[in-house]
């Protein structure tokens, strides 16, 4: 597979992108003729992300004019390997409320002049494409993710119904769509929605709500002046929202790399088990410097007051850690290691028990404590270890791992306390 390319369609209020490093703009021409504006292209932190704008640079066409087949089809014949959407949209639901954003995850198409097929005709076969799950859910899960990282209310579902346009509702309209289920409302969704899944691209909507349509008798009824308005305020964190999200992609292609450096040693130390090694990944200079990066980038705005290791790989990646962050080190030890005095905590393994201890003066009450270990698997080690950091009157602000075995459920038994880990490793890998 080639490199990751990441179509952008963008509509009222993001008529144009300025996110990117060395942008290039080229006209370029379809079967189904030209897109609604020229592809703006450049990289976003390595991805290269390819733009149109819904409506023109200027704004100047009208829904129904929109040419949808030509942008997607320009977007898919480019490469393109997501697209994601923005679109101002009028809210049906009292709880959702101006300034929100919503991660569409389901359309009601109202639109009757709009071509919403490439398949007029089926000459290679019936194309019925299904659209029971029309909005990609590893793009919307990666865009809800990003709102809630940069701390934007976000509605991690909405069904969005598309109108005609260019008016809006009426009264009547408004409060029939309301009771057939609708969230929001706009006059983009539905045709990129189709065509997209018929195109096979994964595809997903991020809505920013600028009114409440006419349907609420208590709010004056929307006018395009009132969209404009609001959108100026939504569309900075809408570019937010993008970088992040294409962010999150570029971070999936680092890990992958991180990845292949770790060496898995079958049957280590006993029959059965893939024993994940860090070594590898620790010799490397530049592999090392991107996982502490993450880490660093991570944590350097939780004001940790020290980072806690559990011997004897997490000593390496704590001790980093820690002088990055300008944070105290303290170090958590099997049994009968710390010289000064301690307390121990037990914890159950497959067959028998362990311990771990810590010195009784390591951390002070009300320190906030970064728990840190190079691996995850059942978590029992790292239970033991938050409750030794609890006894102590310590918070554990977060448990921190490089790697981690999901299949073990680690992350269950530590439910209680606030979770990462940066690469997730089956057994199959
Ligand atoms: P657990 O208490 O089951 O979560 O085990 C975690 C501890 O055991 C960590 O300190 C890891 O370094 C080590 N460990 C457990 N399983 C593995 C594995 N498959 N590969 C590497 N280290 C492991």
């Amino acid at each position: 597979m080639g490199k990751l390319k990441i179509g952008v369609i963008g509509g009222s209020g993001l008529e144009t992108l300025d996110i990117f490093e060395n942008p290039t703009q080229r006209e370029v021409d379809t079967p189904f003729g030209k897109p609604s504006s020229p592809i703006v292209s450049g990289k976003i932190n390595g991805i290269e992300v390819m733009f149109i704008s819904r409506f023109g640079f200027k704004h100047e066409i009208p829904p129904t004019q929109v040419n949808n087949k030509a942008n997607i089809f320009a977007l898919k014949y480019e490469g393109c390997r997501y697209i994601i959407a923005t679109t101002a949209v009028g809210s049906l639901r009292e709880d959702i409320k101006r300034g929100d954003f919503v991660v569409v995850d389901d359309f009601i198409d109202f639109t009757c002049r709009r071509d919403l097929t490439f398949f007029e005709k089926f000459e290679f076969g019936a194309m019925h494409t299904l659209m029971v799950n029309p909005f990609s859910d590893e793009l919307r899960k990666k865009l809800i993710e990003s709102c809630s990282e940069l701390k934007i209310p976000v509605c991690k579902k909405g069904t969005i119904i598309t109108i005609e346009g260019p008016r809006f509702s009426t009264r009547a309209e408004s409060n029939l769509f309301r009771q057939w289920g609708a969230d929001i409302i706009n006059m983009a969704t539905s045709p990129e929605a189709i065509l997209a899944n018929e195109a096979e691209i994964p595809f997903a909507t991020i809505a920013a709500v600028t009114d409440y349509d006419c349907w609420k008798e208590d709010e004056e009824s929307v006018t395009w002046e009132m969209i404009k308005q609001i959108m100026k305020d939504n569309t900075e964190k809408l570019k937010q929202i993008l970088l992040k999200t294409i962010d999150s992609f570029s971070r999936e292609e680092e890990i992958k790399k991180l990845k292949e450096k770790v060496r898995s040693v079958p049957n280590f130390p006993m029959q059965g088990i893939i024993f994940r090694d860090i070594t590898t990944l620790l010799k490397d200079k530049e592999a090392l410097k991107k996982l502490i990066d993450i880490l660093y980038d991570r944590y350097k705005d939780f004001q940790i007051d020290a980072v806690a290791g559990i011997e004897s790989r997490g000593f390496v990646l704590a001790g980093m850690l820690a002088g990055r962050l300008g944070t105290g080190l303290v170090l958590i030890r099997k049994p009968g290691k710390l010289p000064a005095e301690t307390i121990s905590e037990s914890y159950n393994l497959k067959y028998g028990v362990d311990s771990v201890e810590i010195h009784k003066d390591a951390i002070s009450p009300n320190q906030k404590i970064l728990l840190v270990d190079d691996l995850i698997a059942t978590g029992g080690t790292a239970l033991a270890s938050c409750s030794l950091i609890e006894k102590l009157q310590g918070e554990v602000v977060e448990c921190c791992f490089a790697m981690e075995l999901p299949e073990l459920k680690g992350r269950e038994k530590l439910a209680k306390y606030p979770f990462f880990s940066v690469m997730k490793f089956n057994e199959s890998e």
